[in-house]
């Protein structure tokens, strides 16, 4: 049964595989349109659509950008239909980049305090891309054996309250929302269940989200249990914004995480297209 898959990482970011080797995945797992969202970089695009176009799989151009929040945790904007070689939304991209560089050698610096030993030249070479994050570190503490898996770096050092996190300079979401649309693209809210507010408090958060240009939420995703997927699902009725959904394949630092498939449950159904590629169209 065929279906899509509207938000997967490449080694373009944090992800281990190349848009080739998540398109060749895809194909296993009869995924018939698929997005590549790398975080704040669109270098991977012009592999997947070449990927794309010779395994029969439509690639649509995304990316995905995390905001501030004022202290209720993360908010990621996905942006989907994007002109990805718009140099003006190149260079916002780019920025953010470089916000990346100024903090990671900090989190090298709280890393190496704590003992342990690693250089920021080890992780930027690891990540082999300009879109260097916390995954790349968490690889590197697994593959010096100082932790098992990417969770525990996060859990013992990298996560938000450990002892190694650092923050960077995040756009506000209306800035992220905004840039989106200026590269004709449309902005769609990433794993709700990652912003912390309360069940009261999300409605309203999306929509004043909205009123800044968000166009969809993502209800379907790996993580996402039923009742989430129906709430959310509810709320973007409610709200009458698009539906979406993806797995978040990161590849190694997330080995539970399947292309199409997430932990085994999720199917994103291809009826979600035609909506979205209308309101790419419109813009
Ligand atoms: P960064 O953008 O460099 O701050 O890294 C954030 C990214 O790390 C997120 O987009 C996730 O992909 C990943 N991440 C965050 N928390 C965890 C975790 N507990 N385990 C594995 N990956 C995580
Ligand atoms: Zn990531
Ligand atoms: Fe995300
Ligand atoms: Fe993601």
């Amino acid at each position: 049964m065929s279906r899509i898959d509207l938000h997967l990482h490449t080694t373009h970011s944090d992800g281990s595989l190349r848009p080739s080797e998540v398109l060749a995945l895809a194909k296993q797992a009869d995924v018939t349109t698929l997005a590549v969202t790398d975080h704040d970089i669109t270098t991977g695009i012009p592999e997947a659509l070449a990927a794309g176009s010779e395994l029969g799989i439509e690639v649509i151009p995304g990316v995905e950008i995390s905001c501030s929040t004022d202290g209720k945790g993360e908010l990621h904007i996905l942006g989907y239909g994007i002109q990805w070689q718009d140099p003006r939304f190149n260079e916002r991209l780019s920025a953010l980049r470089a916000s990346r560089h100024r903090r990671n050698p900090m989190i090298i610096e709280r890393l190496r305090a704590a003992g342990l030993d690693i250089t920021y030249g080890e992780v930027q070479a690891l990540a082999g891309t300009e879109s260097v994050g916390r995954p790349h570190i968490a690889q590197v503490l697994m593959q010096k054996k100082y932790v098992a898996s990417a969770r525990e770096a996060f859990d013992r050092y990298l996560a938000e309250g450990r002892p190694a996190y650092v923050t960077r300079e995040l756009p506000t979401p209306a800035e992220a929302i905004g840039w989106i649309r200026e590269a004709k693209g449309i902005a769609v809210l990433a794993h709700p269940t990652w912003v912390k507010e309360s069940s009261a408090g999300l409605p309203l958060l999306v929509s004043a989200l909205k009123d800044a240009g968000l166009a969809g939420v993502e209800v379907h995703y790996s993580t996402h249990s039923r009742s989430d997927t129906n709430r959310y699902l509810e709320l973007s009725r409610k709200l009458d914004l698009l539906v979406t959904g993806g797995s978040d394949f990161h590849g190694l630092t997330k080995p539970d995480i399947a292309v199409g498939t997430g932990r085994g449950g999720l199917k994103v159904s291809p009826k979600l297209l035609a909506p979205l590629k209308e309101a790419v169209a419109r813009l």
